[in-house]
């Protein structure tokens, strides 16, 4: 069948390289959008996503354009995809989906470490890569110049590369060009069994569950009875249609296109992403390739302040993960923070995404324990089993190893900040794999254990280079490693949301870190508060709060009577984020703050 109208492509680019700008100039010249509906970055369609300018869900969108050069009319599909680290498994899913991608890098910044990571997953997934040289209104711009370090470090072709600025419009007309002219079309039979990939599925609080599928082959239609061949589950299709980036519904989907199909499915957990969708009458012979499952790599505590909202955290979590199956959660208990659950997340910007939305969108005031990676340890008795939460540790005369995971990190830095990059990942256990350079750029792959970044390494990395370090990493493997919990003892009570595991070389270095850190975190009380850190019952830090004998009040000598009553509330607003531990409180930023390094 005749598919040659159809493109199907994706942006990929670093962060903040221009991406949702350019899906919008993509989306205003097609026509898409009245002039009243146009904000800023359509596409991002979460609060959080537009007030942090940044992409979460890989969104598509189906333009109509009329190409002046033949005068023939194209179904452009439009894949925006996130560009941060986090969510590289999306990525990977939104390029299957396509033949084809616009490369977006910023012609002022140049080639960063989300740009490398992104571009070898297109060319992976066999794709025709456009380079498009944004920002060329800005005057620190130098397209030809970038277009070099393109060619250089990635090794694409830049000839007929395109310079555009997405925020005045200038030039975008010919991406449009280059993208009919140069991607090619799908490939497929409208004739042949319906088969379709399903791509992403999320829940709506009005549609239910909505899936996004490309179909590969065959036609989808409302009233067909749709089987997952992978699940087995059979539904009835009551919706099909596309994004424009309105929702707009259609007679058909057929292959070559993308679009979305609703079929009264219950939750999102019964719609494996990477799973094929054939007609249950008429199915294919077999299921397309799928995806791996993504799998949760950094996991923390979430414990609601007054104890009284655990149901409520409960649903919200719930409600959460309908959205998003990527993350998952557990019920957990802690001595210290009472009922509460153990929650893994993609990454760290996952983790903070989760728990801001958990406070903004259902008001829940949550204390968080320090993130940790998932550890495996090799029992004694033979079993292996995996360690999410150092609480959990058994005693050590029961583990004969334990190991601790890897990822393969690659980071691009200006020469002169080169220096202090190397000497963080030396004192982060990292292992240089490569070193290069493109310019005055260097490009730095390092093996680091999970456990050394997921903390504040992207902070740090950040600070020591004013901001001109780009980081990306994917996970590498398991290796055995000599590692020790490290408990933290508060007016001798053990608090078990603090404690932590660390390698044995790094342990009386953190021990002290960290009970420096909680000497400033936990305000004084009437009497002496002592600080340890333990390794079983070594104490290897300690550091003691002296008493205070002062009454907060006393300085407003008893006269302002509003004064000194803000100055309680002010207090007693503080409580709320207060835990006690025996006689101690402890502020819930204790908990986030007393592990972060240096
Ligand atoms: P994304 O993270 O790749 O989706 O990037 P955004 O589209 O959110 O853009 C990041 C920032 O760069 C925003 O502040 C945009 O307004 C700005 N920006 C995008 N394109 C251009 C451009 O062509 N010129 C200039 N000067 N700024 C741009
Ligand atoms: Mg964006």
């Amino acid at each position: 069948s005749d598919l040659s109208h159809i493109r199907n492509f994706a942006i990929i680019a670093h962060i903040d390289h221009g991406k949702s700008t350019l899906a919008d100039r993509l989306i205003q010249l097609c026509g898409n959008v009245e002039a009243r509906d146009m904000k800023e970055q359509l596409l991002d369609s979460m609060d959080l996503e537009r007030e942090r300018g940044i992409t979460i869900k890989a969104q598509t969108v189906r333009l109509s354009y009329v190409s002046p050069s033949t005068g023939r009319t194209y179904q452009l599909n439009l894949m925006d995809t996130p560009g941060h680290v986090d969510f590289a498994y999306e990525v990977s899913r939104s390029l299957a989906a396509c033949e084809g991608s616009l490369l977006v890098v910023d012609a002022s910044q140049g080639v960063e470490a989300q740009t490398l990571a992104n571009v070898y997953q297109a060319i992976d997934a066999g794709h025709e890569i456009i380079p498009v040289l944004n920002k060329i209104d800005l005057p620190a711009a130098e397209p030809e110049r970038i277009k070099q370090q393109i060619e250089d470090v990635i090794g694409l072709d830049t000839s007929e590369s395109v310079g555009i600025s997405a925020k005045t419009g200038l030039n975008v007309e010919q991406v449009l060009e280059a993208l009919v002219q140069r991607l090619p079309p799908p490939k497929g039979n409208i004739d042949a069994p319906p088969q379709a990939l399903l791509v992403d599925s999320w829940y709506d609080s009005y549609l239910g569950v909505v899936t996004l599928v490309r179909v590969r082959e065959g036609v989808f239609r409302k009233g067909m009875r749709v089987r997952m061949m992978a699940t087995g589950a059979v539904h009835l299709v009551d919706k099909v249609g596309v994004f424009t980036p309105k929702l707009i519904e259609t007679d058909s989907l057929s292959a070559g296109e993308m679009g979305f199909i609703m079929a009264g499915i219950k939750s999102v957990s019964d719609c494996q992403i990477g799973d094929t969708l054939t007609d249950e009458r008429n199915p294919a012979a077999s299921p397309l390739p799928g995806f791996k499952p993504s799998v949760p790599v950094v996991w923390c505590g979430l414990f609601p302040v007054d104890t009284s909202d655990f149901e409520v955290l409960r649903e919200s979590l719930a409600k959460l993960r309908l959205n998003d199956s990527s993350f998952e959660y557990q019920a957990d208990t802690s001595a210290a923070l009472g009922f509460g659950f153990r929650c893994g997340f993609l990454g760290l910007l996952h983790m903070e995404i989760i728990q801001e939305r958990l406070e903004r969108e259902f008001d829940l005031d949550l204390i968080t324990t320090a993130p940790s990676v998932v550890y495996r340890m090799y029992m004694t008795d033979g079993t292996m089993e995996e360690l999410h939460n150092p609480a959990d540790m058994p005693d050590v005369v029961k583990i004969d190893r334990m190991e601790e995971p890897w990822v393969k990190a690659t980071i691009m830095v200006p020469d002169d900040y080169l220096g202090q990059v190397l000497a963080l990942c030396t004192e982060r256990r990292g292992i240089q794999m490569d070193l290069t350079y493109a310019g005055n750029r260097a490009m730095a792959v390092y093996k680091l254990p999970l456990n050394e970044i997921v903390f504040d390494f992207y902070d740090r990395l950040k600070s020591i280079s004013r901001g001109y370090a780009s980081f990306d990493y994917e996970m590498s493997d398991y290796q055995e490693s000599d590692l020790v919990r490290i408990s933290i003892l508060v007016n001798a009570e053990p608090v078990d949301a603090l404690s932590f595991i660390a390698h044995r070389s790094q342990s009386e270095y953190r021990g002290r870190a960290i009970c420096a850190r909680l000497k400033d975190l936990i305000p004084r009380h009437m009497f002496k508060v002592p600080i340890q850190a333990a390794i079983g019952g070594r104490v290897i830090a300690r550091e003691t709060i002296a008493a205070l004998r002062k009454d907060v009040t006393a300085k407003c000598y008893g006269g302002d009577i509003s004064r000194k009553k803000k100055l309680l509330e002010k207090q007693k607003a503080g409580k709320k984020r207060m835990r006690q531990f025996g006689k101690v409180e402890i502020p819930q930023s204790a908990f986030i703050s007393a592990l972060r390094m240096n």
